[in-house]
């Protein structure tokens, strides 16, 4: 037991808190103590970055401006106005929340650079309003006198009782982050972060996460801005100036975009950095900037990410848990009452001056397998797109189980219980199968911040994923990282995602390509056996051999339209379809 419960403790953490107490002591001057409670306020600005730059991966500029606001709610109340620290705190921890949702829906749905422009903007107009507003923020100069930390009448003097009032929301800040990221809620981020179009596909809301997580960086910003200036009593618009972000991002990047640990490593390293260098007096700046730019080149993924990279090749892979099979996925819903589970009207999409999709009409039945074909860019691809939510159709209905799914967002529609594999492989690569499996089945359950979180929402998706794993025969690789795995694992893999969302629509793309025979007939035998038990399939396929015997009907387009529908026998002996398609030769093997 007491073996169990010492392998369980990460050395590296150990030693790593072990330092967190012994150094406040060994450096135990007002100003080392000084610095030491500076790089935990750090530490929690840092934490809140990451959620936003590391686990959404959006290059956010104006975290230094949430700082700078929880600095000056603080600074104002409390010196202008005697509020206590109860409620400057509260004020400061929810004032860059407001702004943050205030400024979210403009800002948010911008693509990866004009965020980050965007949220400079922001920056500068906070600054501007602190220096040009005199009367309430004291200007350039800003406002001294700001009262220290007043808990329960007792006021907290600098030097010890501040290093632990701050450390300890430090641990409280860092434990409550934990519980938010450690479960489903911080995978599904990394699904998101590494690939938005899989993520939506999933059921994903990929706008609200972004959002939830943007406002929670606002909250950890706020907190750590009302430490600050408790601890420095003035507060000015250097609070609010560029470089508190960059040091930020820098402590952010040194440490480690994802890892608590490392954002509390790079703020005490950057923190004190500056002066294990002071001996070089004027050329301590480029001795600090040589040793940034040495970790990043050589620890791109932060120096926590060192030690991971080190962990992960040292110890055993994990053993994968047991499976729990779970209903079969169209059993596990409603049966659709009646008529078509997909229905088309019409649908056009336009690339430019390609029409990619010409008023596309047919209806896929439920309990069939419908076979799409059609020569290379005849739009298949696109109208799976359209299908699921990722294009917007220019025109036409497309209706599934008899709703409107026109203009729903991706996800909506995966919840609708549509769900699809992509032509060229949308896993996240460094998580291993299990996981990438396994957050569909949180999304499947409507993930969102509060539910999913904990270890046994991530132990039960777990258990389902390995059942799902099993059921397509990839059980073996479960606990791999996707990235290195054979291309018709990754299929299999892709297709166990699908699965877990328990669809009642499955759309595969190309799902054979890549395949050699043995898998191609294991696939085959696979999706016939899901069609018996009442799933409805769309296969799109160029291999004849693979799809006329499971498909039960065929579509083929051309350029964008629908040449002929259906028997798997009528179609492949079409004109049209031998012409633009099959070529004579091969229809004639295939009709054979
Ligand atoms: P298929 O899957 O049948 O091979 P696609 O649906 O991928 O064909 O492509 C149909 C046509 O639409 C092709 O000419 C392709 O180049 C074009 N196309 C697809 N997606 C886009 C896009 N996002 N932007 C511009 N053109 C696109
Ligand atoms: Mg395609």
């Amino acid at each position: 037991m007491t073996g169990r419960l010492l392998s369980g403790i990460n050395p590296a953490l150990a030693f790593g808190l072990v330092v967190l107490v012994v150094w406040p002591m060994a450096f135990d001057t007002p100003y080392g103590l000084r610095l030491f409670a500076l790089a935990g306020i750090y530490a929690i600005f840092v934490m809140g970055y990451q959620f936003v730059f590391g686990h959404a991966g959006a290059l956010s500029l104006c975290h230094g401006t949430f700082f700078g606001l929880g600095a000056y709610f603080t600074g104002i109340l409390g010196a202008k106005f005697g509020w206590g620290f109860p409620a400057t705190f509260a004020a400061s921890a929810l004032a860059p929340v407001v702004l943050a949702a205030i400024v979210a829906a403009p800002v948010l749905r911008l693509e990866s650079h004009y965020f980050a422009l965007a949220t400079l903007g922001i920056a500068q107009v906070m600054l501007l309003v602190a220096i040009k507003w005199e009367a309430v923020t004291g200007g350039a100069n800003g406002i001294a006198g700001v009262p220290p930390i007043v808990l329960f009448g007792m006021t907290l003097a600098r030097g010890w009782p501040t290093v632990l009032i701050v450390w300890g929301l430090v641990a409280a800040l860092g434990l409550a982050a934990r519980a938010v990221l450690g479960g489903l809620y911080g995978h599904a981020l990394h699904v998101m972060r590494e690939n938005p179009t899989a993520a939506m596909s999933l059921g994903l809301d990929v706008a609200r996460l972004r959002f939830e997580t943007f406002l929670l960086s606002a909250l950890y910003a706020g907190l750590a801005g009302a430490l600050y200036v408790h601890t420095i009593r003035v507060i000015s618009p250097e609070a609010l100036e560029f470089h508190a972000m960059v040091a930020c991002l820098t402590m952010t990047v040194v440490g480690g975009r994802t890892r608590l640990a490392g954002a509390i490593l790079g703020a005490v390293l950057l923190i004190h950095l500056p002066e294990w260098f002071r001996f070089l007096e004027h050329y301590y700046l480029i001795a600090y900037g040589l040793v940034l730019l040495a970790t990043i080149i050589v620890a791109p993924n932060g120096l926590l990410g060192l030690v991971e990279d080190a962990r992960r090749r040292l110890a055993p892979e994990a053993p994968p848990p047991a499976p729990f099979a779970m209903p079969l996925p169209a059993a596990a819903r409603p049966t659709v009452p009646t008529g078509a589970i997909l229905s088309l009207d019409g649908v056009g999409k336009r690339f430019g001056g390609l029409q990619a999709l010409d008023a596309v009409s047919f209806d896929v039945r439920p309990g069939e397998i419908l076979g799409l074909i059609g020569p290379n860019g005849s739009g298949k691809t696109t109208l799976v797109n359209c299908i699921t939510g990722i294009y917007t159709p220019d025109g036409g209905g497309i209706r599934i189980a008899g709703t409107d799914v026109g203009g729903m967002p991706a996800h909506e529609i995966a919840r609708l219980g549509v769900a699809r594999t992509f032509q060229n492989l949308n896993l996240v690569d460094e998580m291993s199968a299990l996981d990438n499996v396994a957050i569909a089945r949180g999304a499947a359950r409507h993930l969102a911040l509060g539910t999913q979180t904990g270890a046994t929402a991530m132990a039960l998706a777990r258990a389902e994923a390995m059942g799902l794993l099993e059921a397509v025969g990839a059980a073996e690789v479960a606990m791999r990282p996707c990235g290195g795995l054979a291309y018709g694992t990754k299929r299999r893999i892709e297709i166990a995602r699908a699965l877990a969302l328990q669809p009642t629509l499955l759309l595969l793309d190309e799902p054979a390509a890549g395949l050699n025979e043995s898998e191609q007939a294991d696939l085959a035998q696979r999706l016939k056996a899901l069609a018996g038990s009442g799933l409805t399939l769309v296969v799109i396929e160029h291999n004849m051999p693979f799809l006329l015997p499971l498909a039960t009907r065929l579509v083929c387009l051309d350029h964008g339209q629908k040449i002929a529908e259906g028997s798997p026998r009528d179609v492949a002996r079409n004109a049209k379809v031998v012409e633009a398609y099959l070529g004579p030769q091969e229809a004639a093997e295939v009709v054979a």
